[in-house]
């Protein structure tokens, strides 16, 4: 073998290798700029079709290629390439040759890329290698023995060097037909389109790819003069000149069209460069192949622009733009830019131009013709697209059961998604999935220990809502029931499933009460939503119809999209039931203390007439007894009885008191005389006890005020009789001031002080309860009954103030009450001082004598009176003064024997009515009397005492009154008041 040949066959064998590099290439820049889950498909396609073409390239192709042509058609012999020769320069070619076929068949599986079932594209694969490729390549490239152009493109003087038509075109325009057969992949070209280009899966594989695929494009072209010849070098730098010419011109494209620079489009423009200078790059020069390869990535860019856009061609990593549009842009520039002396002898041109136009449309009619025809009529048979839910799975599981990392990833979340939630991400801390995976499972975890708590919250909110005895119900908005705790079982009878999802109605009805009219079908309960934010009573209803008073508490909740109602429900029956029996033990107890009080009033009615008996006769006695002793001893009758008097008055008052059956006048008095009165009433008592008494004014004190003077006079006599009586040396003292006179409630306030035993701090708390003294031997050593401060604490109430007490064992008491004054307006405020208030009391009672009528001896009077011991005491004080006493023992009789007199023309100078009596009573026969034209005195003598007894009385028609126990003096000075002087009295 000589020299040359040797070298020659390195060299070409050197450049089999590169451009067999260049299958590595396509792998990486093809399944790098396709999505992860089809980016094994992608590379197990670029692997399996250089089996399958080199197989069939061997078989068939190369003979068809370059076997014996029949007229410029189709190369005849040498199917089932053998190489006979010593040298294998065949062989050597063979082998070059088989590398390019493989070349032309992976341009298209990029474009077919992730939707192309695999069998379908092994087919497409062959028809590429075995048929399409050889034929146009026997066109273009045959020779015959004597080495001239055997193809009939060949001999018409078309030009293609290492193949931009042959391989590249070839490959694109086959790849087109399957891509239109195929259609674009799903979501490629929907709504927002333009934008929907999907993410390459992994550009840094794809750029090693690129620089693989360059790196053998110097084989490619530089072995295609199968010589190690002076060619080869400028071949290798026109390949690169251009290579990187068009990868420039994207990148400037890029820069200045858009605000990201695409790099897929930098690595297209640059190969676009390299399949257009194909063609020429061993008749170019530097400069040209510059221009070509900055023109390709022109071509480039718009094919790309005008396929996306316009036709809506989805290839996956640009195939047809790069290899299709710019390997016929390559083809024609060889009649551009090639170097005069290479373009064959005789021809021009233009005329190159027209034989490479011609032959760039035969490639493309040939190539993209035949492919259509045969996708098409397979796809009749076998679909040759993947199914739509093996496109979203992705190629690589679908086709292969391959997974990878990021799929693995994401079948996990989507089995949790799913909710099972066993496995855990694969974590890895070298790759990008491993790491999404670790942060993955954190997530997870961190929303597991979220979810126990909330599943912890959930049981213990449960375990409250079961054992709470009440009926917790939760409604919506529309009122359907969504919780009904084991309570409210309990409460309705319902069970849980029973009522879940009904209306509350059922349970509260709504028609309840006046609710009826304000309540339409649709409106939340309106029981409840009064209860809302507050406690109310509601009528409930159990499964069984019956219904039950209830008490509601409703809150409400506002959830994230909506509002619900919480509502507690607690069976009340049980309390109202004990409400009802307290109501009627609380009738019963008034009841029962009216009837007490009653009991009170008419039994010191009952006990007051004997005594009137008793001290009526004790008195005359008095008048009549000698002895000493039997003095002493009337006395001391007379005292007792008093006394008894007095305890039986306490008792009447505090019954009616305690029976609020007891009014008080208002009546405009004189301040002064009230203090008058008293001050003379307590004079005597203190006198008899040689104690002194002072009276103390803290100026200035109102003329007058309205109040009950009764009631007032008979505090202050309590507690003046109380101070008296507590003490033994030393004073008692009253001092009257006025207090909040400024304001509108001015009161006068009295403080009763003493220098007595005074009151033991454990005593004070009692002293106001009744019959209760401070100390038990006070009733043996002073008397009282323990009523007295009772009374007088609430009678003070009753008049607008307080009673207070600050005392002292062994120091004294001091007393203090106050009184409203009324209105003071008007009234005059006095200056007053002790000495001249006892002095104006002394001068008072000189001016204004016991006033008296006319004298009562003689006068007739008829006595009215049931009680006969009554009869005989009041008629026998009456005849001792010298009158005339006629008797009557009811009131019927009593109001005939009147008005009989008065018919007679002999009337009763007074007639002296009891109030009560059988058969009659006194108010009866009164007014009987008065309506029959009665026209003389009656003066009514009752055993009540009280205030209205006296207005009853008046209003019955009496004309004056007294009371029982007769007080002889009283009544004689009532007699005497009435009486109308007679006429001798007139006469004289
Ligand atoms: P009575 O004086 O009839 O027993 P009271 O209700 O008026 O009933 O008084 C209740 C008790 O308060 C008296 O028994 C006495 O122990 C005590 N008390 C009232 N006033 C005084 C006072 N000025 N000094 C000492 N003790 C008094």
């Amino acid at each position: 073998m000589s020299y040359e040949l040797t070298t020659n066959t390195i060299w070409v064998l050197i450049c089999t290798s590169l451009v067999f590099l260049m299958q590595a290439g396509f792998c990486c820049l093809e399944s790098g700029l396709s999505r992860s889950k089809n980016s094994i498909n992608v590379a197990t396609k670029n692997v399996v079709d250089f089996f399958i073409g080199s197989l069939l390239f061997w078989l068939f192709g190369y003979g068809l290629m370059f076997g014996e042509s029949f007229q410029g058609l189709i190369g005849t012999t040498g199917f089932a390439f053998a190489d006979n020769s010593t040298t294998h320069w065949a062989t050597v070619v063979f082998l070059f040759q088989l590398v390019f076929c493989s070349t032309a068949m992976t341009i298209s599986s990029g474009a077919v890329a992730e939707r192309m079932r695999f069998r379908s594209y092994v087919i497409l694969a062959c028809a590429i290698g075995a048929v399409a490729y050889p034929v146009f390549g026997h066109w273009v490239w045959a020779r015959d023995a004597a080495g001239a152009p055997a193809g009939w493109l060949g001999k018409l003087g078309f030009m293609d060097f290492a193949g931009s038509s042959v391989v590249h075109s070839v490959g694109a325009w086959s790849a087109l037909a399957a891509v239109l057969i195929l259609g674009p992949r799903t979501g490629r070209f929907g709504a927002g389109a333009d934008k929907s280009r999907f993410s390459a899966s992994n550009l840094p594989l794809a750029a090693l790819g690129f620089l693989i695929l360059w790196f053998g494009w110097f084989g490619f072209n530089g072995g295609s003069t199968l010589a190690l010849n002076g060619q080869v070098p400028s071949i290798i730098l026109n390949t690169i000149l251009a290579g990187i010419a068009g990868g420039v011109f994207a990148l400037l494209w890029e820069m200045f069209s858009s605000k990201q620079i695409s790099v897929e489009n930098i690595f297209n423009g640059s190969l676009a460069g390299l399949v257009a200078v194909t063609a020429g790059c061993n008749v170019i020069s530097y400069p040209s192949a510059i221009l070509i390869g900055l023109i390709a990535g022109a071509v480039m860019l718009g094919a790309t622009y005008l396929l996306e856009k316009y036709m809506r061609v989805d290839d996956v990593v640009g195939a047809i733009p790069v290899h299709g549009f710019a390997g016929v842009w390559g083809t024609l520039a060889v009649a551009l830019f090639a170097e005069m002396e290479h373009i064959p002898h005789g021809i021009t041109r233009m005329h190159l131009l027209g034989i490479q136009a011609l032959g760039t449309a035969v490639c493309f009619v040939w190539s993209f013709g035949f492919i259509w025809v045969c996708m098409w009529t397979l796809n009749r048979f076998l679909p040759i697209r993947v199914s739509a839910g093996d496109e979203k799975i992705g190629l690589n599981v679908a086709e292969h059961g391959a997974s990878t990392e990021l799929h693995s990833l994401l079948e996990t979340m989507i089995a949790h998604e799913k909710g099972d939630s066993s496995s855990r991400a694969e974590v890895d801390d070298f790759t990008e999935a491993g790491i999404v995976g670790y942060q993955y499972n954190r997530v997870l975890d961190a929303q597991e220990v979220l979810l126990s708590d909330v599943k912890d919250r959930e049981l213990r909110y449960r375990s409250i809502m079961d054992n709470v005895m009440d009926a917790i119900i939760t409604i919506n908005l529309e009122g359907r029931i969504e919780e009904f705790n084991l309570g409210a079982e309990h409460l309705f009878g319902y069970l849980n499933h029973e009522v879940i999802g009904q209306n509350i109605n059922l349970l509260i009805p709504p028609l309840h009460q006046n609710l009826q009219h304000k309540y339409s079908e649709g409106d939340l309960n309106p029981q409840l939503v009064r209860a809302i934010g507050s406690r109310q009573e509601i009528v409930a209803q159990r499964q069984d119809g019956s219904t039950f008073p209830a008490e509601l508490a409703v809150s409400s909740v506002v959830l994230a999209d909506r509002e619900i109602f919480t509502g507690i429900i607690q069976d009340i029956s049980e309390r109202k039931e004990y409400e009802r029996s307290l109501n009627e033990a609380r009738k019963r107890a008034e009841a029962a203390s009216d009837a007490k009080s009653e009991f009170l009033a008419n039994m010191s009615h009952e006990i007051r007439t004997p005594m009137t008996a008793i001290l009526g006769f004790t008195d005359i006695l008095l008048g009549n007894l000698k002895e000493k002793e039997d003095i002493e001893a009337a006395h001391i009758v007379k005292r007792n009885g008093e006394y008894l008097i007095g305890v039986i008055n306490d008792i009447l008052d505090l019954s009616k008191i305690e029976a609020r059956k007891i009014e008080l006048e208002q009546v405009r008095v004189d301040t002064q005389e009230i203090v008058r009165d008293i001050a003379a009433l307590m004079q005597v008592k203190a006198d008899l006890k040689q104690l002194k008494l002072k009276i103390e004014f803290e100026n200035p004190i109102p003329e007058t005020i309205v109040t009950d003077p009764t009631r007032l006079r008979q505090v202050l006599i309590n507690l003046l009789g109380n101070a008296i009586k507590f003490t033994e040396t030393g004073y008692v003292k009253l001092r009257i001031q006025t207090i909040n006179l400024e304001d509108s409630c001015a009161q006068l306030r009295f403080d009763v002080i003493d220098s007595g035993i005074g009151i033991s701090e454990a005593a004070l708390t009692q002293i106001y309860q009744p019959f209760t003294q401070a100390d038990n031997s006070t009733t043996r050593k002073y008397g009282g009954t323990g009523l007295g401060l009772a009374i007088s604490k609430r009678l003070v109430e009753m008049l607008g103030g307080q009673i207070q007490v600050s005392s002292k064992v062994g120091v004294g008491s001091t007393f203090t009450i106050t009184v409203n004054t009324g209105s003071l307006e008007g009234v005059r405020l006095l200056q007053l001082d002790e000495s001249s208030f006892r002095k104006a009391a002394e001068e008072q009672n000189q001016e204004h004598p016991i006033e008296s009528g006319g004298s009562v001896a003689s006068r007739r009077v008829l006595i009215v009176e049931d009680g006969l011991d009554n009869q005989r005491l009041i008629s026998f004080l009456l005849k001792k003064e010298g009158m005339e006493v006629e008797l009557a023992d009811n009131g019927k009789l009593g109001s005939e024997q009147a008005l009989a007199a008065q018919e007679a023309g002999n009337p009763y100078d007074f007639v002296l009515m009891d109030m009560q009596m059988p058969v009659m009573d006194g108010y009866t026969a009164t007014r009987k009397l008065r309506e029959a034209g009665y026209k003389h005195p009656i003066i009514a003598l009752t055993a009540h005492a009280m205030k209205n007894d006296m207005e009853k009385c008046l209003n019955a028609g009496c004309d004056a009154y007294a009371t029982k126990p007769v007080n002889k003096q009283k009544l004689l000075e009532t007699i005497s008041h009435l009486a109308a002087p007679q006429a001798s009295e007139q006469a004289d």
